[in-house]
């Protein structure tokens, strides 16, 4: 039998990670399998644990932001080759056959709980295994610890973006300066427009005006937020509590949309939606081809996530730092195996 995957599980919901061992998946003919130097935390980590989408797998072994060494090649696989770094996101495979994949909108796949990488088992592990066509070569010059990052919550800012802001002079407002606004400052600034960052902890203001942001407020702030009601086409939600769902809604434009992208529960009165002609949508990841693009669109705009490495035996640590959204801006584990 090949070498044993070492990785840390948790065997029930809501429970500590440990370490546990297994034999490595079997290697299809388009897969490839990935020796892992570093993955990082994503907030969705701790709500899989939590199994707060009902379908998450005990044994489970966390982590989607994914970079290592190509260890092995399938048979059918020519563009990739053992030694090639490269990058994993959430999804690590789709059915192909469903109306989604058919048309190459693969994060919507009717299948989806079985296309994540951590489907046996994700990247808080020596190895993963994954379909090449989910698997992104990097180029030399981006930092691991940022290409991991932009695996997930990059692409899931970026993917976004590219889907509803049709044109920079739109305003921009984005909910929440962490793991996933600070990058989605950054992005919207490179796409051009004028963006305000909202958060509840002022001392993020001096951070999200340095990411490219034009304005900050205080979301929790009823006085600040008054003053910008009717201000922004375009709203991002990255943020997961804490949100006053009326106030918020009042900052849109007629016509407005927001978009959201974390995973927060969401209170609504229907009146604002009704009588300004409101949207709200969501955005899931994003596909093999808006992953390439954002990879190269963050490279030659210079955007970088903010992160703090740890050692991957540190995992439980890691978490609960992300749990009480202590991180600043996200946590990338290095393996230590
Ligand atoms: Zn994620
Ligand atoms: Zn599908």
């Amino acid at each position: 039998m090949t070498n044993q995957v070492v990785g840390y599980a948790t065997k029930e919901v809501g429970g500590a990670l440990n370490l546990f061992a297994y034999a490595p998946p079997k290697l299809g003919e388009h897969d490839v399998q990935v020796a892992v130097t570093h993955c990082g935390v994503c907030h969705t980590d701790i709500q899989a644990i939590n199994d707060y989408y009902g379908i998450t797998p005990f044994p489970f072994v966390p982590g989607h932001e994914i970079v290592g060494f190509i260890s092995e090649v399938g048979t059918q696989v020519s563009n990739l080759k053992e030694g090639d770094r490269v990058g994993i996101g959430w999804q690590a495979r789709s059915c192909g056959e469903c109306e989604w994949c058919q048309k190459g909108e693969t994060q919507l796949c009717m299948k989806i709980e079985d296309t994540t990488v951590m489907v046996p088992y994700g990247g808080f592990s020596t190895s993963v295994v994954a379909d090449h066509r989910f698997v992104y070569p990097l180029s030399s010059s981006m930092p691991a610890e940022v290409a991991a990052v932009l695996m997930c919550a990059g692409v899931t800012v970026y993917s976004a973006m590219q889907t509803h802001i049709t044109r920079p002079d739109l305003t921009v407002a984005i909910l929440g300066v962490g793991g996933l606004g600070h990058l989605a400052i950054q992005f919207a600034h490179a796409f051009g427009c004028e963006v305000t960052a909202m958060s509840s902890s002022p001392d993020k203001q001096e951070q999200a005006l340095g990411f490219g942001a034009n304005h900050f407020i205080l979301s929790n702030d009823r006085g600040s937020m008054q003053q910008v009601e009717y201000g922004y086409d375009l709203l991002f939600c990255t943020a997961n509590n804490g949100i006053h769902w009326s106030q918020l809604l009042m900052s849109l434009k007629k016509r407005g949309k927001l978009v959201m992208l974390g995973f927060p529960d969401i209170e609504l009165n229907s009146t604002n939606l009704v009588a300004h002609e409101l949207s709200i949508t969501g955005s899931l990841i994003g596909n093999p081809s808006r992953m390439r693009t954002m990879l190269s669109f963050a490279q030659d705009h210079n955007i970088k996530p903010m992160v703090e490495l740890m050692p991957m035996s540190q995992v439980n640590t890691a978490l609960q730092i992300v749990k009480e959204n202590k991180a600043r801006y996200r946590i990338v584990l290095v393996n230590d195996a």
